[in-house]
């Protein structure tokens, strides 16, 4: 067993013991050896459950807003953007500080478990980064109230990080059109990419509206691009770029395009920004200036 799973086994079952906490979330194994699914542990003797792997992907601040209104102290490991995700939620005010002990895992990068498809559980070192870690710019935590194991060194942002976006925005417009609507023809509404993401944190979406109905039941291309480009719009600014929503989009949407060319063209117009670093932040789109020289009507 590696010595961080063997602290995180520790650490939790001494919260749950000494009844800090309610429940302490981690990750666990699943079916597959290449997967490490969230894991919800409540009780001591749960805590052999919990891994840390080079598959812990999963993001878990957004499970949080399960139970945005209780009261119940809660533990959970988080990675860098993981932690990212915690900011997002504390900004926002869906989650008080008090309610969650932060245990920070310094995050090395995950491995692509697609690409350990059919193989036998080994040595994973020949396998690549997961692409939501390729372009990650803060693998320790941001936030936290005890951290794991040592620092892991940052890897400073490359032009790369907009690479698909400026793939994208050298196409003329037509064709541009032409693979935004590709794309969003394969999307099958399951709303796994919404579910997921800390920024999409609203008490009512206003996509499960009925009245009004701002979306067709008809899982049709129009109303698919709506859906996308309403929810990008919506966590513009906000996103903290933990590229959960395409991690767990089945029809493989590259939705990280989307959110990237926001982030892109605020970078531009109000200087570098990163979403999810200050509990304090106002985002760029959050904020106003009554001296602003652009004028307002
Ligand atoms: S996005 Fe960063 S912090 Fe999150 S799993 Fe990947 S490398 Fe780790
Ligand atoms: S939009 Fe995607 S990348 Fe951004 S915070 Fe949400 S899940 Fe993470
Ligand atoms: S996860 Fe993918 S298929 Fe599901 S709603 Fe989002 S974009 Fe569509």
């Amino acid at each position: 067993m590696n010595p961080i799973t063997e602290e995180m086994q520790q650490i939790a079952s001494e919260l749950l013991t000494a009844q800090e906490v309610k429940c302490v979330l981690g990750w666990e194994k699943g079916t597959l050896w290449y997967q490490s699914a969230p894991a919800f542990i409540f009780s001591p003797d749960e805590a052999s459950r919990l891994v840390w792997d080079e598959f812990c992907l999963p993001n878990l601040s957004s499970y949080l807003l399960d139970d945005r209104y209780s009261q119940d102290r809660v533990a959970i490991f988080v990675k860098g953007c993981d932690s990212r995700g915690i900011v997002r939620l504390l900004s926002d005010q869906q989650l008080s500080r008090q309610r969650v002990y932060l245990i920070g895992v310094p995050c090395p990068g995950m491995k692509d478990p697609a690409a350990a498809l059919g193989q036998k559980p080994g040595d994973t070192s020949d396998l690549p980064v997961a692409s939501k870690c390729r372009h990650c710019t803060h693998r320790n935590p941001v936030l936290y109230d005890r951290l794991l194991g040592q620092p892991v060194p940052e890897v400073e942002p490359s032009g790369e990080r907009f690479a698909h976006v400026d793939e994208i925005e050298k196409m003329g417009i037509e064709d541009r059109y032409a693979f935004w609507e590709k794309q969003f023809a394969r999307c099958i509404r399951c709303f796994a990419c919404r579910n997921v993401c800390p920024a999409c944190n609203c008490t009512y979406c206003c996509f499960d509206l009925d009245e009004p109905r701002w979306l067709d039941k008809e899982v049709a291309p129009s109303q698919n691009a709506f859906y996308a480009l309403t929810r990008a719009f919506h966590v513009a600014g906000r996103c903290v770029e933990c590229g959960e929503c395409e991690r767990v989009c089945p029809m493989g949407i590259p939705i990280m395009a989307l959110n990237r060319k926001i982030i892109k063209d605020i970078n531009e117009l109000f200087g570098d920004y990163e979403a999810g670093l200050e509990t304090s932040e106002q985002p760029p789109l959050g904020r106003y200036n009554p001296d602003d020289p652009d004028n307002f009507a």
